[in-house]
């Protein structure tokens, strides 16, 4: 397949389709990776696990008070259901979580209300009011349309239902500057969703160390996409790339192991590197740190690296860079990728990636049109480079620990304060 500068793009090609986790679509890509790995002489292995996952049966939205009309809405997943055939309820926009946004206001029962923002403190707030409903007013802008833009379902946050379940919604902003401006007083709202679990899964292949075999790096990227578009800038290329190192190392044999792990349903909650790391806790001591990769090789743009631990590993990165002459800027925070569950059990990250203002993620747009053969290039030579001066070295140059004030915001990205303070309340 291919000469080594066309490689992964070769392989971007191959995997841009929608890769949405849990479905057959995610198990079709998990077979192209497979397929590469014992191409290569590798053997692959998929490790399978559950998420949840929910089947639509219904869900509308019309007005019914002061004047009738059907808007479109689509479900935000796992929230329960209303009763058969639909309930009636009030419309309100609130629309912070401010106190004078609450005034009066002391029980919601009857009320669906519309909100700018689903965060924690809001869907406190509604659930303690007893919200009938939440409609969000999805990330969009008044001129988008069906022609231009998808109304994306989503599925709520896991931590959300700590709290308990409110029937949940997403509505386009033209449509809810509609309710507003027309004073739409009373909604009908139908949902009904069977809930239950889907199988995912991460494709593994270890190259064993030739020294050092009992110590070992991961090697990350999600090979699983949201469900609208090809996935081919998030996360093809960083599938791509990472096959790309596991070819070099193949033929390369590293002195410590290297397990690479095509994580499946990372767009849905993190869920392939969390599955790995609770089905492989025995290995966990031995792994020292985590390579991710998430999002490369756009034609315009700039390298970015993101590093998990301290100011020492941010050193060792930027040095890196400098050595071999990459231009990039790291930068010292949680990733939010596949890193992050490996951050939580104290092994530090570095990512690395590229971005761009000329396409998009997570929407129908995220297509092969602004990837770059070269630039993933690029990007795989130098993850090469930083990937072999660490696993090659005499004595491993970062330690595998997380400081104190990293640790902290690890906590807050997996949302651990809210949920103690949940518990606690
Ligand atoms: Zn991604």
């Amino acid at each position: 397949m291919g000469s080594k500068k066309t490689y992964q793009y070769s392989i971007v090609e191959k995997l841009s389709f929608n890769r949405y986790g849990g479905t057959e679509d995610e198990a079709r890509a998990a077979k192209i990776i497979a397929d590469e790995v014992k191409r290569l002489g590798g053997e692959p292995e998929i490790m399978e696990f559950e998420i949840p996952a929910y089947e639509l049966h219904s869900c509308s939205l019309k007005v019914t008070a002061p004047y009738e009309k059907n808007v479109e809405v689509v479900p935000y997943g796992l929230t329960g259901n209303l009763p058969e055939g639909g309930a009636e309820f009030k419309l309100r926009y609130i629309e912070d979580t401010s106190p004078q946004s609450f005034v009066g206001i002391t029980d919601l029962s009857d009320t669906a209300v519309l909100i700018n923002e689903l965060n924690w403190d809001m869907y406190r707030r509604l659930y303690e009011l007893k919200a009938g409903a939440f409609i969000l007013i999805a990330n969009d802008k008044w001129y988008n349309s069906d022609e231009t833009t998808d109304l994306i379902p989503r599925e709520i946050r896991e931590e959300y239902l700590e709290i308990g379940k409110i029937p949940g919604f997403s509505v386009r902003s033209s449509d809810a500057i509609g309710l507003m401006r027309n004073k739409a007083e009373k909604v009908r709202l139908e949902l009904r969703e069977t809930e239950g679990i889907a199988t995912s899964r991460d494709v593994l292949a270890v190259i064993p160390g030739t020294e050092f075999p009992e110590e070992s790096v991961v090697i990350t990227a999600h090979f699983d996409s949201v469900l609208v578009g090809t996935g081919s800038w998030d996360n093809a290329t960083g599938s791509a790339t990472i096959m790309y190192i596991y070819r070099h190392f193949l033929a390369n044999p590293p002195k410590r192991t290297m397990r690479f792990i095509w994580c499946g349903s990372e767009e849905q909650g993190l869920y392939g590197s969390i599955n790995y790391i609770k089905q492989h806790r025995d290995l966990l001591p031995e792994i020292k740190f985590c390579f991710n990769f998430d999002m490369c090789g756009t034609l315009l743009g700039a390298n970015r690296i993101t590093v998990t631990g301290g100011e020492e590993l941010k050193n060792y990165a930027e040095q890196l860079a400098m050595e071999y002459g990459y231009p990039t800027v790291v930068n010292l925070r949680v990733h939010s990728s596949d890193s992050a569950p490996f951050a939580d059990e104290g092994i530090p990250s570095m990512g690395i990636g590229r971005g761009t203002k000329s396409s998009e993620i997570h929407t129908r747009n995220d297509l092969l049109y602004p990837i770059s053969s070269e630039k993933l290039y690029e990007n795989g030579e130098f993850a090469v480079f930083a990937i072999s001066r660490f696993i090659n070295s005499a004595v491993l140059p970062v330690k595998r620990e997380i400081p104190e004030s990293m640790k902290k915001e690890v906590d807050k990205y997996f949302w651990k304060d809210k949920l103690s303070q949940l518990k606690k309340d």
